[in-house]
């Protein structure tokens, strides 16, 4: 097969924040599929913060990735070589071997672009939004007449399960890191208040929720945990998504100092992992593809241009907060 395709290998376990010197871009020969594998020419490359996890050692819920080794991950592209019986040339899948131009694999899902663009199966449609349908409405067991926070509210995730929220009837709130991102959060999302938590956590999360919250969806961790715990009404539950304000700590961060509030409020803090949630899928797509069927849900996409070789700044400008809504890369 006449394909060369450019990846991207781990060059060595970040320490703290990743560094360009930690991804090496590499080249190689693209072999013919064999029986029960098909050959994809990705059109676009996830990058997602769950990925940070993956560069340490040590087994957390998903195997490390190898050094010297391509890094992997979601993409979406299109079929251009099949010895699959289930696919074919032409068709457009999403698979998990990413962070290269072409992919040889052999387990893939096929996507509709009648209902929306091939990128948004890495994002809205993809397994960020079925994490936020499966973290909103299974995890924190959303209830009618919930207030629910939301942090991290203009990414991939916290876009999503703001909306769904607000679409089922509950007042939301949210935070987000730049003035940009809050009109976003506001005038595009629909959010009923949303602050920068740059200007502190506690405070404007007081303001915005005199009442109290009910559901606190937790994408970031840290100082927005502890401050949620303490806005929390009796009976509350926090969805425990992410802790991305940790993700680059280099020593234990303390635990939140209100931990008793768990036990006073009678509070469930519950974690959980989407690809624990797959047979969720058809639900999250009936509701979530309605909704965009319907125009009722916005959808950003941040796309890096630049093809591989910008995927390692992509992915380390995500951690920065770069992206509104999903960040992709365009290979
Ligand atoms: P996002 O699209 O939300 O991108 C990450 C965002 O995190 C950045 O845009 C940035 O936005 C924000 N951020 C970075 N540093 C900080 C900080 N110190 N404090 C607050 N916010 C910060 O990513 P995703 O939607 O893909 O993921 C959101 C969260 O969900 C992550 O924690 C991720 O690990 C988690 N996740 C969990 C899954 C699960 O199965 N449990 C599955 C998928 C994702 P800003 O400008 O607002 O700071």
């Amino acid at each position: 097969m006449p394909y060369t395709s450019r990846e991207i290998r781990l060059a060595a376990r970040p320490t703290g924040e990743p560094q360009p010197s930690d991804f090496q871009l590499a080249e190689r020969e693209v072999a013919d599929p064999a029986d029960g594998e098909m050959v994809v020419r990705n059109a676009f490359m996830s990058v997602d913060p769950y990925m940070r996890g993956r560069m340490n050692a040590g087994r957390s819920y998903a195997a490390p990735y190898e050094i010297g080794e391509p890094l992997y991950g979601g993409a979406v592209g299109e079929v251009v070589a099949s010895h699959h019986e289930r696919f074919a040339e032409g068709d457009i899948v999403v698979h998990q071997l990413g962070w290269r131009e072409y992919s040889t694999v052999r387990s893939a899902k096929k996507v509709d672009t009648s209902l929306a663009p091939a990128s948004a199966f890495l994002g809205v449609l993809g397994m960020p939004g079925l994490t936020a349908y499966v973290g909103l409405l299974d995890i924190a067991q959303l209830r009618d007449g919930d207030v629910v926070f939301v942090s991290g509210a203009a990414g991939a995730v916290g876009s999503l399960a703001g909306q769904i929220a607000k679409l089922r009837g509950h007042r939301v709130i949210g935070s987000a890191g730049s003035a940009e991102k809050i009109r976003h959060v506001l005038d595009d999302l629909h959010f009923d208040a949303a602050f920068d938590y740059h200007d502190g956590v506690a405070d404007q999360l007081e303001q915005a929720a005199p009442d109290g919250i009910d559901v606190y969806f937790d994408n970031v961790g840290g100082e927005h945990l502890e401050a949620a715990l303490a806005r929390l009404n009796n009976f509350g539950r926090v969805a425990m998504c992410g802790a991305i304000s940790v993700y680059n700590a280099t020593s234990p961060p303390p635990g939140p100092r209100n931990i008793f509030q768990v036990v006073s409020k009678r509070l469930t803090l519950r974690g959980f992992i989407v690809s624990d949630h797959a047979d969720r899928h058809p639900a999250f797509t009936q509701e979530v593809g309605g909704y965009l069927r319907e125009g009722r849900i916005a959808f950003r996409e941040t796309i890096v241009d630049g093809g591989v070789p910008a995927a390692p700044q992509a992915f380390i400008d995500l951690l920065h907060g770069a992206n509104t809504g999903k960040m992709l890369v365009r290979l």
